[in-house]
């Protein structure tokens, strides 16, 4: 069994601001300090998003995902915008999550744990700083809650304010999700709500129908001998966002006075990126101090070691539910660079939740200009996934994905076999490609053929 490193484990100091002696990497450039400084002490006043209950109660959950006694489905916008902060938006998200877990329920018979990449995903790493155009450069986009995507000076400074709107987008967003899911939306009696209205003739559709009608008569004949099933008609739903934008995260981390500790109440889920993963840099130091359970993408370059130092860092005492890895190889590198990893932490006998992410591995260019994945590439990585974990006997307890309920043409192939050339049709992503309606429901079906359900 490894040895936590002197240099981190049991740390004695840490603090919301702590990682501000490290190197932040993708952060932007704030020319006005005094402003920045405004702007997060009023953000550090304003209400939490999420409660301390909650987020224990999610730590549970996964503790029992770690156990394989549930399957964790991840999954919304690669990043959000507050333009698309709408009622179509926010719910037919919802709609594609819902369907894929009741596909997943029913499947691997199993209670599923759904966590949306939303309501507060408003952060991007980049991969260069700057972008220029026509001879004139100008800072990346870094996600509505840094600067616009407009490419003009104005629209690309770093403007602190959007510290605020990106609390108040997020706020509003909870409060739909809440509002849908304490009202009923989510009630298994009605999977009709669910439904997409563009989806009419979609082949997977009707195998779907097939599948809710089943579900539905099964339920009526439980209910005749039962009576009404309380759990039948609501469910939990938690979000999650990339913690990459170091000063929103500490001015939403906060104490409470029923409970011990440092939360993150700007969600329940936070996640460190595969770019800010380095175990001496300011988001690891920023994460091992919350009391939140957290994820890390882990990439084709990590090395066991690197994993076993991190998972010392971020989870010293092996607490149940604490920790999760994201992998992120790609279809190509995975059968390479999976195994080892997976050996090195069932070696250690530390607990980790395994979750596959078989969307940023796989992101490619078109000659036409388009940012694409292949839908064969990510279903090849979530099969390989799958099979590599059963080799090594470690399990895989969950998927990543980014997905949109919009009818859109970001990745191509999936059962209409999307080309090159519908792409432009309906492109609308302002940063990753997103998986549609029927490749989701394609993928939640894959995963239960290839979870043996
Ligand atoms: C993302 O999840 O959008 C992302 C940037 O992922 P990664 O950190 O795995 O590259
Ligand atoms: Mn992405």
């Amino acid at each position: 069994m490894n040895h936590p490193s002197p240099l981190f484990h049991k740390p004695a100091a840490w603090a919301p601001d702590s990682w501000q002696q490290r190197v932040a990497l993708q952060q932007p450039v704030y020319e006005d300090a005094a402003e920045l400084a405004r702007a997060t002490k009023q953000l550090a006043e304003l209400p939490p998003l999420v409660t301390s209950w909650e987020v224990r109660a999610l730590k549970q959950a996964l503790a029992e995902a770690q156990e394989g006694q549930r399957f964790l489905l991840q999954g919304g916008d690669c990043a959000e915008s507050f333009v698309d902060c709408t009622s179509p938006i926010i719910s037919n998200r919802l709609k594609v999550l819902l369907q894929m877990s009741l596909v997943l329920v029913h499947g691997l018979k199993k209670p599923v744990l759904r966590v949306g990449r939303f309501a507060g995903q408003y952060a991007k790493p980049r991969s260069t700083d700057t972008e220029t155009r026509d001879g004139v450069t100008l800072p990346s986009f870094r996600g509505d809650v840094v600067n616009g995507p407009a490419f003009t000076a104005e629209a690309r400074r770093a403007d602190p304010q959007r510290l605020i709107q990106a609390h108040a987008h997020s706020a509003l967003t909870m409060n739909f999700v809440r509002a849908l899911i304490d009202g009923g939306f989510a009630d298994l009696h009605h999977p009709e709500y669910w439904d997409l209205a563009w989806v009419e003739h979609a082949p997977l559709a009707a195998e779907y129908r097939r599948m809710v009608a089943g579900i539905g008569d099964s339920l009526r004949f439980m209910e005749t001998l039962a009576g009404p099933i309380a759990g039948f008609t609501r469910v939990d739903f938690f979000t999650s966002h990339e913690a990459l934008l170091l000063h929103y995260e500490q001015a939403m981390t906060r104490q409470v006075p029923r409970h011990e500790g440092w939360f993150n109440l700007s969600t329940h889920f936070p996640w460190i990126g595969m770019r800010t993963a380095a175990l001496d840099g300011a988001h690891t130091e920023y994460f091992r101090g919350i009391s939140n359970p957290i994820a890390v993408k882990v990439g084709p370059t990590a090395k066991p070691d690197d994993v076993l130092r991190l998972i010392d860092v971020l989870n010293p005492e092996d607490e149940p539910g604490r920790l999760t890895l994201i992998h992120r190889m790609g279809n190509a590198q995975i059968a390479a660079a999976l195994p080892s990893l997976l050996e090195a932490v069932k070696r250690a006998g530390r607990r980790v939740l395994w979750v596959a992410d078989p969307m940023h591995g796989n992101t490619e260019s078109t000659s036409n200009g388009y940012k694409t994945r292949r839908f064969d590439n990510i279903r090849g990585e979530l099969e390989q996934a799958f099979d590599i974990h059963a080799a090594v006997g470690t399990r895989l307890g969950g998927v990543h994905l980014e997905l949109t309920g919009e009818d859109v043409t970001e990745c191509m192939g999936g059962a209409r076999d999307l080309s090159e050339t519908d792409l432009k049709r309906a492109y609308k992503s302002m940063v990753d490609p997103r998986l549609n309606y029927e490749q989701s429901l394609e993928l939640a079906m894959l995963i239960v053929r290839k979870s043996g359900g």
